[in-house]
């Protein structure tokens, strides 16, 4: 295990596989370091006046949104995300900071009704929060962090994804030059097992918020419960994509394949299995098909292109696992030879819910199509599934989406759309997709403590 920094780190851009970037990667020293200057900040960032810490989040929010292009580029080379998804990720970011720099003039306490004197609760700021972020979505998924965890008055160590850490240094930098005050906000880059670990163990952090695998959620949530740290968990998906047959079949079919295939499917919302309702299963794959064959998948930076490379040569042998084991190849469509971690955009169909396709979070461009025939045996089939992240659900009977929409285990559905993100509403996981909820208001419930005071009249 690491100690200290031993080594660069290599950062490389996956639609070429040329090395983008070389920096120190830090080990415990550096993480400690990091812990100890976020508890020196602590205080006095505690106690600024709320209308301070709003203006300072106000301010992060231009220099970022001035910043929006460079940003969008580096993260655009760094994930091999197209350029047009970058940009609107980079937008997102800024709505996150705006959204949450209302949040320190609107941390309300209550005052409750006792008898023989004055009772009234106030949201307290934790201490040292330490983030640890995925490589797939690294700058929206730090903001959802980092923004509230700021705004509640809260000190932040955060711990980027090695394959990714270039926006969140560049966040740090950022959010320094437009005043957040030294120590408050601390990148360190570094690897999950030490780094990551440090955060989890160290008994001057008093929350961990995880955002990745459900496989280290586990080690994450383990390590955490040893200590009572409060801990919130943002991990894996399998949602479904439930198509009824009165559905508008075009609109549904349309936007199939980007909700699967969009970040080249490393999506934890990613709408891998495609349940379609029998009777409406050959007009369905026919349009599908069509759909798939339009998309366009290539260089990130082509501004036309909507699907880039996977992340790295593992990942693209890990996707390659699914496809030949067991389900039939249904559509293949098309992707660059190479260099590059190039995969093309891959239908399954017709495929079992037992099979390991349907079963795992593939987190690439691979879809599931599962046939059904009735309204009960799609949500019995789509909460067959140890996750429950997302979801959505193609109709035009009204009742019938809420009827669904309510049977349905799952954090976040949609209903006619396959977007799950929005700055003001909450998002997070049922079953093992997670603890907690980003985003909306809810998420400033996990970065602060309720305290309740209680002052004698008599
Ligand atoms: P990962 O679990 O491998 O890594 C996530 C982060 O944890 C990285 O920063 C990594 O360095 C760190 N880490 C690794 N081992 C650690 C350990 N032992 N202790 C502490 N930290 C450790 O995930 P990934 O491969 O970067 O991301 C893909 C996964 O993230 C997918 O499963 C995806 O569904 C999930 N994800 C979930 C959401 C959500 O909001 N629910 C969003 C995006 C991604």
């Amino acid at each position: 295990m690491a100690t200290s920094t031993e080594s660069m780190l290599k950062v490389v851009e996956p639609a070429t596989e040329q090395v983008l970037a070389e920096i120190p990667q830090a080990g415990v020293e550096e993480a400690d370091a990091a812990i100890a200057r976020a508890k020196e900040a602590f205080p006095a960032w505690k106690r600024i006046a709320p209308g301070e810490r709003a203006a300072i989040m106000r301010a992060i929010a231009s220099a970022i949104s001035a910043k929006a292009e460079d940003l969008a580029r580096l993260e655009a080379r760094n994930v091999g995300k197209p350029i047009g998804d970058a940009r609107a990720e980079v937008g997102l970011v800024v709505d996150v900071f705006n959204y949450y720099a209302g949040a320190p003039e609107r941390l309300l306490g209550e005052t409750i009704p006792v008898a023989g004197g004055v009772d009234m609760t106030f949201r307290e700021p934790l201490g040292v929060v330490g983030l640890i972020t995925p490589w797939n979505f690294p700058l929206p998924i730090a903001s959802w962090k980092v923004a509230p965890a700021l705004a509640a008055g809260n000190t932040v160590v955060l711990k980027p994804a090695e394959l990714t850490p270039l926006t969140a240094l560049e966040l740090e930098r950022i959010a320094r030059e437009a005043g957040l005050p030294e120590g408050v906000l601390n990148v360190v880059v570094g690897p999950g097992r030490v780094v990551g670990e440090r955060l989890v163990e160290h008994p001057d952090v008093a929350k961990v918020a995880f955002t990745g695998s459900t496989a280290v959620g586990r080690r994450v949530s383990q390590l955490a419960s040893e200590r009572i740290k409060r801990v919130t968990l943002e991990l894996g998906g399998k949602s479904a994509n439930i198509v009824f047959a009165d559905a508008d079949l075009e609109k549904a079919a349309a936007s199939a394949p980007l909700a699967v295939f969009g970040n080249a499917g490393q999506d934890c919302c990613a709408r891998s299995r495609i349940l379609v309702q029998r009777s409406a299963l050959d007009a369905f794959m026919g349009a599908l098909e069509d759909a798939v064959e339009a998309l366009r998948v290539g260089d990130p930076l082509d501004e036309s292109t909507q699907m880039g490379p996977l992340i790295s040569a593992d990942q693209r042998e890990k996707v390659g696992s699914y496809v030949g084991d067991g389900a039939p190849v249904a559509i293949r469509g098309s992707a660059p030879e190479g260099p590059g971690y190039w995969f093309p955009p891959t239908v399954l169909a017709p495929v079992s819910n037992d099979d390991r396709a349907a079963r795992e979070e593939i987190f690439g461009p691979v879809a599931c199509v599962i046939p059904f025939d009735t309204e009960e045996e799609a949500v019995a089939i789509a909460n067959d599934t140890e996750y429950g992240l997302s979801g959505s659900i193609w109709t035009t009977n009204g009742a019938r989406a809420l009827r669904v929409a309510r049977g349905l285990e799952t954090g976040t559905i949609s209903v006619n759309s396959n977007t799950s993100v929005r700055v003001t509403t909450p998002f997070g996981g049922f079953k093992q997709s997670g603890l907690g909820r980003e985003l909306g208001p809810h998420a400033l419930d996990y970065y602060t403590e309720l305290k309740n005071v209680f002052m004698s009249t008599e």
